[in-house]
């Protein structure tokens, strides 16, 4: 047990529902008040109390597990869904370096794993949230605000050469086949383009770190 677990209760969270247009998984990368589909693009939103419910919930059901330990379970109700969660320190997910102590420094910013370097936001949760269960103290890598909001960023054009004729493309990310203005061919634009304007969701793993109870 790493000297942080003695006075907190952490905890890793993998979430998922089935969006209820599509049926397609949709990541809860937080507590989150709204998320949109990534398939089929319906905002799909969260009261807080659903998010009070799990996470007390979730909370219970950590406290009575050994560190190391998880739970994985079906949720069923206004969203079907899975719901897996792990009794561990925070760490990295990159490299599994559990975090250094001084994480805590890095509230309201990032911490940076001592290890690979990766970056993980480290937050204080949403005052609703906090209000309802006030010995959470901290959230790591979760999302507050939906990224999926953000749509592409079709502002800054990219320029590409066209392998054909090396003119210069005008790509905006609207389309993944850009046809060369002087040549005539048509180009399909490799990821390295294309993920600059449509990043692909993973599921991410976020922590809740709470006091333990008195
Ligand atoms: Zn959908
Ligand atoms: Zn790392
Ligand atoms: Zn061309």
């Amino acid at each position: 047990m790493s000297r942080g677990e003695i006075d907190r209760l952490s905890f890793r969270v993998e979430f998922s529902i089935k969006c209820p247009r599509c049926d397609r998984p949709v990541p809860l990368d937080g507590p989150l008040e709204s998320v949109v589909c990534g398939n089929c693009e319906t905002d799909i939103p969260f009261e807080q109390e659903y998010w009070v419910e799990r996470i007390t919930d979730a909370c219970r059901a950590m406290r009575e597990v050994n560190v190391g330990q998880g739970t994985a379970s079906m949720i069923l109700g206004t969203y079907n869904g899975n719901l897996s969660l792990a009794r561990f320190a925070p760490y990295c997910d990159e490299c599994k370096t559990d975090f250094d102590p001084s994480w805590t420094d890095s509230v309201d910013s990032q911490y940076k794993c001592s290890s690979c370097g990766v970056e993980y936001p480290v937050l204080i949760p949403p005052v609703w949230l906090k209000k309802a269960i006030p010995q959470i103290d901290y959230l790591i890598n979760a999302l507050t605000v939906s990224e999926s909001l953000q749509k592409p960023d079709t502002s800054k054009p990219v320029v590409v050469s066209c392998p054909s004729c090396a003119a210069a493309l005008d790509v905006d990310g609207s389309t993944r086949f850009v046809d060369c203005g002087y040549c005539n061919s048509q180009v399909y634009l490799p990821d390295s383009v294309w993920m600059k304007f449509h990043t692909v969701k993973r599921k991410r793993r976020w922590f809740v770190v709470c006091k333990e109870k008195p």
